[in-house]
């Protein structure tokens, strides 16, 4: 007879088995009392997986990691600004990768797994407060429709963790991270500086069979790869996300955004904004955002410089050069036409990009939120608040021309998002899972994954909250 059970899904080891040294073979710790607190339902499905699966015992061994073929990875980075030689998967195992029903090879990560050969003077733990906020983080950009990886659950595992800065002790939790893979500019550097250039070629071979198909070699990976940057970090500045810790490490090949750990969304818009508390002189500030990645992508160039040209070092590092160099425009591209999106006008580069300047020098002055002023556009509510103001009266006069126009769309849904992280409702949502009360980071959750949506009973997470000027994050990632 046949069961109705479904089968345990495939996994493979591509990665492993692609760039051994690159791995060690490692199993995550069997966790004393996993619990399933959250498991996102639609992207089991998109994935082929049964959410009641998972849900079963067999189901909680796959997403607590016991399962054959798991990995701790070899990656280096640049930590603000200094070469650290060997990171690596500290807390963390690569559950392997699976073929979604699209055809989609995606990684499934586990992190809060135990100390791995990477760990350091690491526990090898994580918190459950983090693991939430990764989790709420990656399903509102995803929501957004920004590239990034994404929770699939998130589990306690019944052992409590050592207090840590700004915390009491707290429950120990487990992070299945779905990913378009784990391959970062860490990777690579991880690969040029121990390797050698064989196994920095394989490296480049697979990531370009991964992510960018289309890709050329080395240098043509270096443009996929600074396209993908630029695309994503406008994103992220359009939104008024600020990663927070954008070290080497912490930046996909694949153009998703991952780690997200003491990062935070702006309230008040200030492009200097640093949220983390480990951030102290301010490297990754909000507005800083689009010069790191361009310092990061320079790090991954620097790999790529002996397999661009073998022979002739300087030519290598000029042809790098004039990849790293289009980045700027790129991003200005994609960072002008996501604006125009926000604003409801569309119009020349330097026209929009020039109206931008104005009208985020005056949320600065006037400290107004960023998520709120862009929803305000949206609902027409924002003329009683500026009407006198230069740019902001281009603005309307450029909204109307559009409204006028034979083909605008009739009723446009909001192009900003009503609901995003708050640091405030957030640190709170975190502070009642940390106790036991699970309420609102479900709430967090549902609404951040619907954020466009006004629902009546979520009008508390609508505004910034009190006391979000002088926030402080105090994630590892
Ligand atoms: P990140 O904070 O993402 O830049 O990670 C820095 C490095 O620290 C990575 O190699 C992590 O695996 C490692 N790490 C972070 N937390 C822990 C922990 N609790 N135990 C062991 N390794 C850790
Ligand atoms: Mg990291």
């Amino acid at each position: 007879m046949e069961s109705s059970v479904p089968p345990a899904p495939a996994l493979h080891q591509t990665y492993a088995e692609a760039l051994p040294e690159l791995s060690v073979p490692w199993r995550a710790d069997v966790p004393p009392d996993p619990q399933l607190v959250w498991l996102d339902e639609e992207l089991a499905r998109e994935l082929g997986l049964d959410p009641a699966w998972l849900r079963s015992e067999d189901g909680i061994a796959l997403l607590t990691g016991q399962v054959e073929g798991t990995t701790a990875q070899a990656y280096a980075g640049h930590q603000f600004g200094t070469a650290n030689p060997l990171l690596g998967d500290g807390r963390a195992v690569l559950l392997g990768d699976l073929v979604d029903p699209c055809g989609r090879r995606v990684d499934l990560h586990l992190k809060g797994s135990g100390r791995t050969p990477f760990a350091r003077g690491g526990d090898g733990k994580a918190p459950l407060g983090p693991m939430l906020r990764e989790a709420v983080i990656g399903r509102w950009l995803h929501a957004c429709g920004v590239p990034t990886t994404r929770a699939l659950a998130v589990l306690t595992t019944g052992e409590r963790i050592a207090p840590r800065q700004g915390v009491t002790d707290e429950p120990g939790a487990l992070l299945v991270r779905v990913a378009a893979s784990h391959l970062r500019v860490g990777t690579f550097e991880y690969a040029a500086w121990h390797l050698g250039p064989e196994a920095t070629e394989r490296l480049v071979e697979h990531a370009i069979a991964r992510h960018h198909p289309t890709a050329d070699g080395p240098l043509g990976l270096l443009d996929a790869v600074a396209g993908a940057q630029a695309e994503l970090v406008a994103q992220w500045m359009l939104l008024g996300f600020v990663h927070g810790v954008m070290n080497t490490d912490n930046m996909a090949i694949s153009g998703e955004g991952i780690d997200y750990g003491p990062c935070a969304v702006l309230d008040a818009h200030r492009r200097d904004a640093v949220f983390s508390s480990i951030d102290r002189s301010g490297r990754y500030a909000y507005g800083n955002q689009p010069g790191i990645a361009l310092w990061n992508l320079s790090r991954f160039a620097e790999t790529l410089v002996p397999l661009i040209d073998p022979e002739d070092p300087n030519a290598a590092v000029e042809r790098a050069t004039a990849v790293l160099e289009t980045f700027e425009t790129r991003f200005l591209d994609a960072y002008a036409r996501g604006l125009a999106a926000k604003l409801g006008i569309d119009g020349e580069r330097e026209e929009v990009l020039g109206l931008g300047t104005e009208l985020f020098a005056l949320l600065e002055q006037q400290r107004i939120d960023h998520t709120g002023f862009f929803r305000a556009l949206d609902e027409g509510r924002a003329e009683p608040l500026f009407a006198e103001q230069d740019p902001f009266v281009r603005w309307a006069a450029r909204r109307e021309e559009m409204r006028a126009a034979p083909a605008a769309p009739a009723g446009a849904t909001p192009a900003n998002p009503l609901y995003v992280p708050r640091n405030v409702h957030l640190d709170a949502a975190l502070r009642a899972a940390h106790l036991g009360d699970l309420g609102p980071a479900g709430e967090m959750l549902e609404a951040v994954g619907a954020p466009f949506v006004r629902r009546p009973e979520r009008a508390h997470l609508e505004g910034p909250g009190d006391g979000g000027e002088d926030f402080l994050t105090f994630c590892g990632t």
